[in-house]
């Protein structure tokens, strides 16, 4: 079994309205009562969406504990709020030949996943409009799967704040949907920033960098010792067939 994880912001979909930010802010505001300004937030590229709530929160002055007891509520509110703003459509936003290359792997009998900082309802939205979720739902689902969203395999930004935590939660589900164990040498990471190779090197995947986010270069990108890096989607298919 050959599984290739996907990160989303940059790597799949890009440039996409800022609704996503307006989301937080809204659950900021419903469960906080503070108000976040989406403009204002700090650097959010690899992040978990709980990671950037928890940052952006104590800046606003929410405290710590507090932040912690209403976490989980916080993302069912984002995602709630995610559903109202977001664009139906979303197929403008991909990166370069991102519906070709899931289609390529698809085809070639790879399994594909996720490891996105988004919620997964925020997840599975955003995929929806941009006309890429289907390519991530499993066909043979065991019928006691106990899944929230969809038969997919991932891990997600409401599940840990810590995106190294999400790799070994999309293996979990890999084996709960399919049956089958991935092995960590056939099990590949692709992102476009530090925080996705970290993650996947830190449970011994393969992990491919891809220069098609906002923040960070191909140069920046390999300095931190990917299997590879590319310089979008395109070169992914061979970078994972000739490893
Ligand atoms: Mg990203």
């Amino acid at each position: 079994m050959r599984l290739i994880l996907f990160d989303i912001d940059g790597t799949l979909v890009r440039g996409a309205p800022p609704v996503h930010r307006q989301a937080l802010c809204e659950a900021a505001r419903a469960i906080f009562d503070v108000r976040l300004t989406a403009a204002e937030f700090g650097q959010t590229a690899g992040m978990t969406d709980s990671a950037i709530a928890r940052r952006e929160l104590l800046a606003a002055g929410v405290p710590d504990a507090e932040i912690t007891t209403g976490l989980a509520t916080f993302c069912i509110a984002a995602a709630d709020a995610y559903d109202l703003l977001a664009p139906a459509d979303l197929r403008a936003y991909h990166t370069p030949h991102a519906a070709s290359t899931l289609d390529w792997l698809l085809a070639s009998g790879a399994t594909l996943g996720l490891v996105t900082g988004n919620i997964e309802r925020i997840a599975w939205r955003k995929l929806s409009a941009a006309g890429l979720a289907a390519r991530f739902v499993q066909a043979q689902t065991p019928p006691d799967a106990d899944l929230r969203v969809a038969p997919w395999i991932g891990g997600f930004g409401d599940q840990a704040e810590d995106r190294a935590a999400l790799p070994p939660l999309a293996l979990a589900r890999a084996a709960r949907l399919t049956g089958a164990h991935p092995q960590r040498r056939d099990t590949w990471v692709i992102g476009d920033t530090p925080a996705d190779i970290s993650c996947g090197a830190a449970h011994g995947l393969r992990v491919i960098a891809v220069a098609t986010g906002s923040v960070h270069s191909l140069d920046d990108l390999r300095a931190c010792a990917p299997d590879a890096a590319l310089r979008d989607l395109s070169e992914l298919t061979e970078a994972i067939f000739t490893a």
